[in-house]
């Protein structure tokens, strides 16, 4: 039997009566720990999911209602306890309704503006938790596309023109100026908003455009052929609104200055960092050649005629032991096997007159200590998978270097 939707012509009605037409178990319970049961009425202020606006909720006599379904002509409403036939009470969660009537109304004049301005007409719509999107088909809204568009949007929000429900066949609506091709025969209902646009539509709207508050963009992205434009109306609006501040006036605060300086003053801010990376990164090169040269100093050539230098460097910058190794190599005959033990880099360097193969060395030790690394003769480097066993892959690299006769 088709049930009676009171929310067609009565959308700010919040609480109605009706007949339990019948209460049943869900048959595959989603979580079998909380049953669940479907119950249909003769009449319904309840909103199914459909049309991209999101379910009620609320109550049916003692019963929590979860979810609301769209089946044919009949309202499924999903409840917690099973609820006996004859008359019921529905409460509706109006917060939640009149969110939902803020963002969908919203999106129809933020729709229409996209379409008769910028020739973006919509695709498709989201009404999420956090954020509602329109995807809409056409040349990219950029910046000044998405300002003129959320402007002229807030100018039908403060000309508060009236939202009103109007029904007829298909004919007669494109004949009222319905642009949309509807499938459907019989009574259609459609709404419109004066001097804006008159568009088929199931969902639940406010009276005037005034009650839909502030309509906020909030970013466009590319979503295959289409621009996703996320977007916020009424109370979302003004929470978001809200974090937004409070997360500059933080940035600020943490900049020493005025949420209006935050922009220039973190630019400053990042290029203070970026120099003083650069003066950092080139005292400790500096630091690392000298101490090289002079810890070659006391390095013995072998018999073997090569100068071998294995050493675990323990709070060390990896900058400082890859310039190490690389000074270290710049001497004849000298090959370079260092270890940083925080996390178990490796460094392997010699100078091309030591004849060695540090590839081949590094994979040669890894197979013994786990880790991955790889390179060329005269450089190699690599990583330990357990940077604890610094000290025994540098035993294992120098045994491998220098084969006991
Ligand atoms: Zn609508």
């Amino acid at each position: 039997m088709t049930t009676k939707r009171l929310y067609y012509d009565d959308p700010i009605a919040q609480e109605f009566s009706a007949e339990v037409l019948g209460c049943e178990p869900v048959s595959a319970p989603a979580l079998p720990a909380a049953p669940l049961w479907r119950v249909k009425l003769d009449r319904t202020a309840f909103y199914p999911t459909s049309g991209g606006q999101p379910n009620d909720t609320g109550r049916l006599g003692d019963a929590r209602v979860v979810e609301v379904l769209d089946e044919d002509d009949e309202v499924i409403h999903v409840v917690d306890k099973p609820i006996e036939l004859g008359s019921v009470k529905g409460i509706i969660d109006w917060d939640r309704r009149f969110d939902h009537m803020q963002q969908h109304t919203g999106q129809h004049v933020l729709s229409a503006v996209f379409h008769s301005r910028f020739a973006l007409p919509t695709i498709s719509f989201h009404l999420g938790s956090d954020i509602c999107t329109i995807d809409v088909r056409g040349q990219e809204p950029t910046q000044e596309i998405s300002d003129k568009a959320m402007a002229a949007a807030n100018d039908v929000v403060y000309a508060d023109r009236a939202v009103n429900v109007r029904y007829g066949t298909a004919e007669e609506l494109a004949a009222a100026g319905v642009r949309k091709t509807v499938e459907r025969t019989g009574t259609l209902r459609a709404i419109e908003i004066e001097e804006l646009e008159l568009q088929p539509c199931g969902g639940t709207h406010v009276r005037r455009t005034g009650q839909i508050g502030m309509i906020l963009l909030r970013g466009v992205s590319r979503i295959r052929q289409d621009w996703r434009v996320e977007f916020a109306c009424g109370r979302r609006a003004e929470r978001l609104a809200r974090e937004d501040f409070a997360t500059l006036r933080a940035v600020a605060q943490r900049l020493n200055c005025s949420p209006q300086e935050a922009v220039t003053s973190a630019e400053r801010v990042v290029a203070e960092r970026d120099a003083h990376f650069k003066s950092a990164r080139a005292s400790i090169q500096k630091l690392a050649e000298m101490d090289a040269r002079a810890y070659l100093q006391q390095v013995e050539v072998g018999a073997d005629g090569l100068r071998v230098v294995a050493k675990l460097f323990e709070n060390e910058p990896a900058e400082y032991v890859q310039s190490f190794a690389r000074e270290l190599a710049q001497a004849e005959n000298t090959v370079a096997l260092l270890v940083r033990g925080e996390d178990g880099q490796i460094f392997f360097s010699q100078h091309p007159t030591a004849k060695k193969d540090m590839n081949a060395l590094l994979n040669e030790a890894l197979k013994h200590v786990a880790g991955k690394g790889g390179g060329s003769r005269d450089s190699a480097r690599g990583r330990l998978a357990d940077p604890q066993r610094g000290s025994e892959f540098l035993a294992i690299a120098t045994a491998a270097l220098r084969p006991k006769p």
